[in-house]
């Protein structure tokens, strides 16, 4: 039996709320034939991915798949579909496809859907990693980003994207009605700042790396990664000042205490990649980031130097976690962002920024068509792709 059905995009401000599975697919072959058309390189063979099923995890996964030859294992938290109307997230569709292809090319792809934070997904994921993937992973990415976390004692934690010590009004970009809006966000409380450290800072990662280690998995010489993000001035209220730039300094803090830890241990290494701002389900909901990417990626653009998740992510691993052009700075991260952060294109970023108006915010004068597709793109809305397609079949789908 066939349950034809036809899906468009929906949008709640700038969340979006329905998915095309065939685009999906048709982004997973796209990312996986730029990898492989950027060549091989020596990298991980076995890679743990947190958060593997959108953007820079997904990335990261398809890079050390495709570049690298890895076996890869993703977790992240995700959902299938119930009905017609409601097909699930795109995440949910990125890790089967991924698979797919993957086991297509000979790989072993392992997704794990559930609640990273857990102990329990920790426990599941090292008992995989000795049963049935060799015993050992030699790259942990990551590259969680959630609003929510239960830690072990059972305290549920919530992230805020908010400044300290003052409200602030910033302007946005609000994908639904294409407007520009301004919004003011209040100071967060302290509670709302242990929060967001709770939910984002390093303290899972840390749980992470040790429960691996107490169990034995992790691969001499073995990494692991966290993706954290600085940004300009024009940022800093939202990002490095506020909330969140609180969890990053923690998550920061925290690779270096890693970083001794499995240097001792298995001759390894923790490091922070401090990445690009690019277009993603998380990056869409920061206040004020929406507005700055659109003119960052006019910029970039016209420079050559704009790149999209898997892009970012392929160079970072290619030329600097296992390349011999790694760029770190004082603070001992990796800092691949410095294409964004480069004076001449952030100063060309102030100027375009300060002309946009209510009148031209859709305008060629920034990327906003760029941003807007890639936003699109990432719930599976490609021009070109087909969004008319059985249900059953889709329903079907295994991760
Ligand atoms: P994303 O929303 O696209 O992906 C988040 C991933 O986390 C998804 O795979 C999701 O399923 C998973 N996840 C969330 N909660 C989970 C849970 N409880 N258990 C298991 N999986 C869970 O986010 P992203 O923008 O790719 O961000 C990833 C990391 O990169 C974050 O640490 C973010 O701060 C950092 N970063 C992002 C940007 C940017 O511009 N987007 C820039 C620099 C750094």
């Amino acid at each position: 039996m066939t349950q034809m059905i036809t899906v468009e995009p929906k949008l709640m401000g700038n969340i979006a709320r329905a998915v095309n599975p065939l685009g999906c697919q048709a982004m997973v072959a796209a990312d996986i034939e730029y990898v492989k058309a950027q060549g091989e390189f020596a990298g991980p063979k076995k890679a743990l991915i947190l958060g593997g099923s959108s953007s820079y995890g997904l990335a990261s996964r398809i890079v050390a798949a495709f570049g690298s030859g890895a076996d890869t294992i993703g977790v992240s938290w995700e959902r299938g579909p119930k009905d017609p109307s409601m097909l699930g997230t795109a995440g949910w569709y990125n890790n089967i496809y991924f698979r797919q292809f993957a086991e297509a090319a000979g790989l072993v792809a392992k997704n794990f859907l559930g609640d990273a934070f857990s102990d329990e997904m920790k426990q599941q994921v090292i008992t995989y990693i000795k049963e049935e993937f060799g015993g050992q992973v030699d790259l942990v990415v990551y590259s969680l980003a959630s609003p929510k976390r239960t830690d072990s004692a059972g305290t549920v934690w919530s992230s805020a994207l908010k400044p300290i010590g003052r409200a602030v009004t910033g302007r946005n970009i609000n994908l639904e009605t294409e407007t520009l809006v301004e919004t003011t966000v209040e100071a967060a409380t302290d509670e709302e700042i242990e929060g967001t450290i709770k939910v984002m800072g390093g303290e899972d990662w840390e749980l992470w790396i040790e429960a691996l280690l107490a169990a034995d998995v992790l691969a001499p010489g073995a990494k692991t990664v966290l993706y954290s993000y600085i940004g300009p001035a024009m940022m800093d209220d939202f990002y490095r000042g506020g909330t969140l730039g609180k969890a990053k300094e923690h998550a920061e803090e925290t690779a270096k205490k890693l970083d001794a830890l499995l240097a001792q241990k298995v001759n390894g290494q923790a490091v922070v990649c401090v990445s690009k701002a690019v277009t993603t389900k998380a990056s869409a909901v920061i206040p004020t980031l929406p507005l700055y990417c659109c003119a960052l990626y006019r910029v970039m653009e016209e420079k050559g130097t704009h790149e999209t998740p898997i892009m970012h992510k392929d160079r970072f691993l290619r030329t600097m976690l296992y390349g011999d052009a790694p760029h770190y700075d004082p603070e001992g991260r990796l800092r691949p962002d410095s294409w964004e952060l480069d004076p001449e294109t952030q100063e060309r970023v102030s100027e375009l920024v300060a002309q946009i108006t209510p009148e031209n915010i859709t305008s060629d004068l920034t990327a906003y068509d760029t941003f807007r597709a890639e936003f699109l793109a990432l719930n599976g809305f490609v021009d070109g792709v087909p969004a008319t397609f059985d249900y059953d079949e889709i329903a079907a789908l295994r991760p």
